[in-house]
């Protein structure tokens, strides 16, 4: 077992880190942490909710000082993300007083600017809005020491690829580049040999896709009743708080429609919305207010809310990475969590390439009866 104080980290970050409640790493911190401290690049891979944040967080708040410029740029897929790993760092080092600042698209750009002009120490920005202050020059990167790039997998799926280079080419070789991600496709291993000097390799439960804190199971349903599958699913679980997937924004339009006429406290979130609907959807799901988020898989990318006890399929993922990453919005830090897909007679090729994929078969449960739920 190892604490965090066995690192060799300041201690104002220790001391942010107790404050956080964090009692010892989790085993991608206790691994990659020590090789980062390195100076190196490192590539770390584990499941997502596993910690990935604090594990290249601490390291390199470590590294940062107060001298006045840009040090460190962290690159995510999404502007929530980039808000939620902002907000991580700014705990992180709240006995440092480094300054950072997310920066993505949907928020005024002026703001931004006015922002970087008072001085950032730490970046985090979704690749489009990063370049367009490079682009700008209200953003210079000439003196960072450490990029990242977080969540790689997802920012490779979402198409930043020539995004991402353009970004890497305005900083200095000589920097230390790490990259996280849940998985590793070889896009990835690609873009690490182009950009990445000799990286090492830092991997938690290679053949183990899913966290072990989630139960799996499916429901055969027929695509005439699954609405009403879904209604009676969710009225026989204890539920506090549930991620409901569509494939499509119409789904969730439609869903999310349906289930409030009947009474439950859901809301939507997908592409076609501002940031600010965005933005009150989710303050909304994380103060409980809704019981239930529905959303698109590209609207929840990243998202983490504590306390979702249930995923729950409503459209079965096409692609098995995509189930990998919805179930992975539960169980978050260990705590325990449930995953639920509803699979129609026609779906039943996705439900067998996700089984391939996450290396393990999912038991199946009857659709519970009318009387069950009645009773309940
Ligand atoms: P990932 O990037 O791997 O998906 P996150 O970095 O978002 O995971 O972390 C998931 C959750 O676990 C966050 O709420 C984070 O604050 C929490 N967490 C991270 N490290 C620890 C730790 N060592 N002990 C307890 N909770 C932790
Ligand atoms: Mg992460």
């Amino acid at each position: 077992m190892m604490y965090f104080d066995d690192f060799q980290i300041s201690n104002d970050i220790k001391k942010a880190i107790k404050d956080m409640g964090f009692e010892a790493p989790s085993p991608i911190q206790e691994k990659v942490i020590p090789v980062i401290l390195e100076g190196g690049d490192v590539i770390g891979q584990a499941q997502t909710g596993t910690g990935k944040t604090a594990a290249f967080g601490i390291p390199l708040l470590n590294k940062v000082t107060n001298a006045p410029y840009v040090q460190s740029i962290i690159l995510t897929p999404t502007r929530e993300l980039a808000i939620q790993v902002a907000g991580e760092l700014q705990k992180l080092s709240k006995h440092k007083r480094t300054r950072t600042l997310p920066i993505y698209g949907g928020q005024s750009i002026g703001h931004q600017i006015r922002a970087l002009k008072q001085g950032v120490h730490v970046v985090i920005g979704t690749p489009g809005r990063v370049l367009d202050h490079l682009r700008r020059k209200t953003l210079k990167l000439d003196r960072v020491h450490t990029v990242v790039l977080d969540e790689a997998d997802e920012m490779l799926d979402m198409g930043f690829v020539e995004d991402i280079e353009s970004i890497l080419k305005e900083v200095n070789t000589d920097r230390q580049t790490l990259l996280f991600s849940a998985t590793m496709p070889n896009e990835i291993m690609k873009l690490s040999r182009k950009y990445m000097n000799q990286p090492k390799v830092v991997s938690i439960n290679k053949g183990e896709v899913t966290a072990p804190s989630i139960n799996q199971v499916y429901f055969k349903v027929l695509e005439k009743n699954k609405l009403e599958s879904l209604c009676r699913i969710i009225d026989s679980e204890d539920i506090e708080l549930g991620i409901i997937f569509c494939r499509t924004k119409k789904g969730v339009a439609e869903l999310t429609e349906a289930l409030q006429a009947r009474g439950y406290m859901a809301d939507g979130l997908h592409g076609d919305l501002t940031q600010m609907q965005r933005d009150s959807v989710m303050k909304k799901f994380r103060d409980t207010t809704i019981e239930f988020l529905i959303a698109t898989d590209v609207a929840a990318r990243g998202i983490d809310v504590e306390n979702v006890t249930h995923v729950i399929n409503y459209d079965i993922p096409q692609d098995p990475e995509s189930y990998v990453h919805r179930i992975g919005r539960t169980g978050r830090a260990g705590r325990k969590g449930l995953a639920l897909t509803l699979v129609t007679p026609r779906e039943m090729k996705h439900l067998r390439s996700i089984e391939s994929e996450i290396k393990m078969s999912l038991p199946s449960q009857e659709i519970p009866s009318i009387e069950d739920v009645v009773e309940k």
